[in-house]
């Protein structure tokens, strides 16, 4: 890769995937007019489509365009419950696709901004007294331990039951890695890190700890809170302004960053980072969202928002992903909505994906033209 010239893998995934990535490539488009980057958009097939065109979830074409590029850009995949029926369960998009993508560039740090501006903090559930001056979260999740991929039985036991057995897994590599990733975040922001574990019932919570306490002795400057995971459901609800960076295991990271997407006011608003050593890929935190795909009503600040986190993280071009974030915030803060944000009868303008993605990029290029 040349310092100006990128390589980046589109997955359009399933669902409202390919509404929203649509929006989300027009940014490219508008870079490449306004700074001198070539983008070289390579797109590859992923999930459940995948799975129907080539009986693969993760056909090997995508693994070498993947392993090809600078950067990788995913779509959400899945189907609802009911479609999901039609695919065999090991090339269900999770188990097929997503999971091996993960282990293959060992993503482990999932990065999930919890976000809402002031001038933005109407479209959140919560009470005004409770937001104040908005939300301003960083998420980090443990992408590829844990749960999700620890082994797995399933059979018949002695008296002729059903059983199941699914291992939650770590070893103290995995956690201090995370842990550093976390504790980096914490001294760049408010230096102060939330440690959500569940240490009372998980003895991986406990090992957790134990690790995070040895971690801690290179992060001087950073004060560290403890928080059990079903307190930290609660305190997202009650007191989400307590929280800066935020530090859990896998699946406490899949759950509490849907309920991040709660207290925002959708899940819409919710992009991710998902970090290896050598290769990371972008993604919506939400999935497919098979309720209104085909609609064009879908949100596609999670996609953009993915756009801009592989501006900056992957790409290095930090000044171009800060142009993206304000232009999707204005169009959100000049008193304009998406369909999941507010109801019919709110008065407020609700625009289409189509038209929210036309705002966003004629703002970013009246951004990008201003010397
Ligand atoms: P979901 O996240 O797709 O949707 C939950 C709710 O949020 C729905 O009401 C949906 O309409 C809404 N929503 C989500 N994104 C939105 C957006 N950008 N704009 C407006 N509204 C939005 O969760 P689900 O319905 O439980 O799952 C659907 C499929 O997605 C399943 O197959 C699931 O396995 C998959 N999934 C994939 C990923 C991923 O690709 N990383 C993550 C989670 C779920």
């Amino acid at each position: 890769m040349t310092s100006n010239s990128f390589k980046i893998a589109i997955l359009d995934g399933d669902g409202i995937g390919p509404e929203i990535m649509k929006q989300a490539v027009r940014v490219f488009d508008v870079l490449k007019k306004h700074r001198d980057l070539d983008f070289e958009l390579i797109s590859a097939k992923f999930g459940a489509s995948a799975y129907f065109e080539t009986g693969k979830a993760f056909p090997d074409e995508t693994k070498e365009i993947c392993d090809s590029v600078d950067a990788i850009l995913k779509g959400p995949v899945g189907l609802s419950h009911e479609e999901s029926q039609k695919i065999p369960v090991n090339e269900q998009p999770e188990r097929g696709a997503i999971l091996p993508l993960r282990a293959r560039y060992n993503t482990y740090a999932n990065f999930r901004p919890i976000y809402l501006s002031k001038n933005m903090a109407h479209f959140s559930p919560l009470k005004p007294e409770i937001i104040r001056d908005g939300i301003d979260i960083l998420l980090i999740r443990e992408l590829v331990g844990g749960l999700y991929f620890g082994a797995k039985d399933r059979g018949v036991n002695a008296q002729g039951l059903r059983y199941v057995k699914e291992s939650l897994e770590y070893d103290e590599t995995q956690i201090s890695q995370i842990l550093h990733v976390a504790f980096q975040q914490a001294e760049k922001r408010k230096k102060v890190l939330h440690n959500i574990h569940k240490s009372n019932v998980l003895i991986s919570s406990v090992l957790w700890n134990e690790v995070l306490d040895e971690v801690r002795n290179d992060y001087p400057g950073v004060e560290v809170k403890h928080l059990l995971v079903d307190a930290a459901a609660t305190a997202l609800c009650l007191n989400p302004g307590q929280f800066d960076v935020m530090v859990m295991e896998n699946m406490f990271g899949d759950i509490l960053s849907d309920q991040g997407g709660g207290i925002l006011g959708s899940l819409g608003l919710m992009p991710s980072a998902c970090i290896g050593p050598d290769k990371a890929y972008y993604e919506p935190s939400h999935g497919s969202a098979p309720d209104i795909a085909g609609k064009n009503i879908a949100n596609p600040y999670s996609m953009i928002g993915s756009v801009a986190m592989l501006l900056d993280m992957s790409l290095k071009l930090q000044a171009e992903a800060d142009a993206v974030w304000r232009s999707m915030r204005s169009v959100f803060e000049a008193g304009y909505s998406t369909a999941d944000l507010s109801p019919k009868d709110s008065g407020v303008e609700i625009l289409s994906t189509e038209d929210f993605g036309d705002k966003v990029m004629t703002k970013l290029d009246e951004i990008l033209s201003t010397p």
